[in-house]
Parts: structure tokens; sequence; C-alpha cells
């Protein structure tokens, strides 16, 4: 099976199960964990911030922060189709008690004089905007990098209004490969981020939150109360610590591998690449082959290809570490196959 269904496919490295197995370990809910506390501030160091947390995945991430810079009858500001909106399970209404308030971006961004419009005014009808939420990469917009300049505006609007912006950086290592700008210097145009190990970056467990140190202490004990108090973690933070430290650079792989994927699509007649390739996402229109995803994605499977639904004619495939240069021609020759049944 060629798995192209996400990133997430990625299996731990060799180093990093060496790494696991060596770690030294302590209880880090007593924040006694060596290996534990070594990530945290290797990744703080690497996003310019103050304090940073380990977290058991993206989500529990993005909820920790969500929780601890909202309180309940309060509003976030985010894309219509942000992974907080769409794929937590409404988690921010569930635990947080807070209502996003979306906005329809172009390519995962949100227009700036739709933000600063969308800030509630003081009125006893209203709730308060307490939050604006950026995604970069976008994951739903197929992998879309957030322009700087277009960070930057949010940002100042949210200085301006006294609004934090956190940004859901599952995947800013992907936009930062491809565009040259640090990791620092995105975290710059937002108070917290969230990131992931576990996707191209190849560590089996977790994700990071940075910010602020009273932030961070605040988040520490959310990260308790929703169950993510771990004890001896060093075992999985220590692959986390090798992904940081030597898995970042690989990411220009994907984006070339999303780069040939995305020209074999465009190649074969009934399908088309929605959108621009950036990072490595590949999103494809199937509807001219008279099948719709799911149908399509039936038949790629008996051939050996995964991939997943993204729309009604919409499919989604993310090159990742376990995918290799020459699996690229056996995927456009299976397409091509599909297409022709
Ligand atoms: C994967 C992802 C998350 C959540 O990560 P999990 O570890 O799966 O909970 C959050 N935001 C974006 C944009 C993602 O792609």
């Amino acid at each position: 099976m060629i798995d192209l269904r996400s990133d997430t496919v990625t299996k731990p490295t060799q180093a990093m199960r060496l790494a696991g197995f060596d770690a030294e370990v302590g209880d880090d809910v007593f924040e006694e964990d060596p290996t534990v506390r070594q990530l945290e501030e290797r990744a703080a160091e690497m996003f310019g911030k103050e304090a940073a947390l380990y977290v058991t995945s993206g989500t529990q991430g993005n909820q920790a922060a969500v929780l601890t810079h909202c309180n309940p009858g309060e509003e976030i500001i985010m894309e219509a189709n942000a992974h907080l909106f769409l794929y937590e399970g409404a988690t921010m209404s569930a635990l947080a008690g807070v209502q996003p308030r979306t906005i329809q971006g172009e390519r995962g961004a949100m227009s700036p004089d739709d933000v600063e419009a969308a800030i509630r005014k003081d009125d006893i009808h209203f709730p308060e905007t307490s939050l604006i939420c950026l995604e970069n990469t976008h994951n739903k917009a197929g992998g879309a990098i957030l322009p700087w300049d277009n960070m930057k505006a949010i940002h100042e609007i949210g200085q301006r209004y006294n609004i934090p912006v956190h940004l859901d950086g599952a995947r800013i290592f992907n936009a930062s490969v491809a565009t040259g700008i640090s990791v620092k210097e995105y975290a710059s145009l937002t108070d917290t981020v969230q990131f992931c190990l576990s996707k191209g970056l190849g560590a089996p467990v977790g994700s990071i939150l940075v910010g602020p140190k009273s932030f961070i202490k605040r988040a520490r004990k959310w990260r308790k109360r929703l169950g993510g108090g771990m004890r001896q973690a060093g075992v999985i933070a220590a692959p986390g610590l090798v992904a940081l430290n030597e898995m970042v650079d690989r990411l220009e792989e994907d984006h070339e591998h999303a780069k040939n994927l995305a020209e074999s699509v465009n190649s074969i007649s009934g399908l088309e690449v929605e959108g621009k390739v950036e990072t490595n996402i590949v999103l494809i229109n199937v509807k001219e082959t008279g099948m719709d995803a799911e149908a399509f994605l039936a038949k790629l499977k008996e051939q050996g290809v995964l991939a997943v639904p993204f729309g009604p004619y919409t499919i989604r495939m993310v090159t990742n570490k376990e995918v290799s240069a020459e699996d690229l021609p056996e995927v456009k020759k299976q397409l091509e196959k599909c297409v022709q049944a």
C-alpha cells in the first residue's frame, strides 16, 4: 500500500526509537522529566517564546490554548474552514463554552478588514471577542501558506484591540521550509503557537504549545484537567527532540514529491489539481471521471493507493516520509488506471 491519507501515518525512525530507549525520565506532572523539559526548552528557543508545553496531540494543544485564552461566553474569530472549527469535535463549545465566529478566507487567509469588522463592540448583547485564530499551513485549503503580510496585518489588529492571536501551526514547519521564513519569525506575529511533532516530522506522539511563561503555566493546568498530565513521558518526548533536530529539512522532499504528483495529476485527463500546491498536500478533483470521491477512493484502494475524501468530488493526498520518489510513478499509473476504469 502507498499511504497518502495523511502525514500522520509516518512512523518513528530508528534514531527516534533509540532515543526513546535511552531517554532519561522522571514524573513530568512534577516537572521532573529531564527529557520533556529539554524538548520544551528546545521548542521555546526555536519559536522565540518564553515557554513551551508538551501535549498529547494537536487538538489538545489547540484546546488548552482556547481554554487558557478564553472564558465561557466569549467568541473566537477563525477562518470558515479552520481545523479548530471543522475537525475538533466542537471542543471549544463543549469544554471552553466559547463560540466560533467564522470568516470565509481565500486559500485559508482571512481578509484583515473582515477580521477587524468581526471584532465585537462593547454591548450587553454581544459575546466578547477574546481570541483570533490563524492556521498555517491551512489544511482544508490544501496546505496553503498564509502570506506573511496577511499574518502581520491581523497581528497588528489583534494588538490594537488587545486580542491575542493563536496560531494553529500543526504544519508551520512546512510553511517555514517552503518560504525560508523561520518559525521564530512566524511566531513573532502570534501570541501562542501549537505545532505537531507527529505529522511530517515523523515523531510517534505529540504536539507543543508555545507562548509567554504565565500563559504556559495556566495552560499546564488545563492540560492536567484534560487528562494530559503524563508521567515518564521522556520516552515519547525523546523522539520529539529528534524530530525537531533532524527532521525539519526533510520536509523539502515531501514538497518536491507533492509538486511532482500534481504534475502527474494534471497530465491525466479527467483529473485536476484544485488550487496551488505549495507544500505537502495535493487536492484532486475527480468529478470529470464520473465518479464521486468515495467511489474513486474505493477503486484506488483496490489498486494499492490510499487517500482521503475532502469534499463530494475532491480527494486529498499528503506526501510524507513513508512515500519515496520511486513510489510516485506507481501512484500516477494507478490514478490513470482508475480514470480509465
Ligand atoms: C492535524 C491537525 C491538528 C490536530 O492534530 P492532532 O494531533 O490530530 O489532534 C490541528 N490543526 C491542524 C491544522 C492539523 O492539520
